[in-house]
């Protein structure tokens, strides 16, 4: 997956920016719904969340 840079992807829970560290590494996770549509998701809700990508998807 091709890295996007200027936080031009939002959280799929809170609509926040999400942004990369300065290695480009994205901050946050995608998430796969069961029809493997992929959602990012920003750190604040992946804590809030647990890490657990179910929860999250329950989230959306
Ligand atoms: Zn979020």
């Amino acid at each position: 997956m091709k890295a996007v840079s200027n936080g031009s992807m939002k959280c799929a829970i809170c609509k926040a920016g999400i942004g990369e560290t300065f290695l480009k590494k994205m901050i946050g996770t995608i998430i796969k719904d069961a029809k493997g549509k992929r959602y990012p998701v920003c750190p604040a809700c992946q804590q809030k969340h647990q890490n657990d990508k179910k929860e999250m998807l329950k989230a959306l």
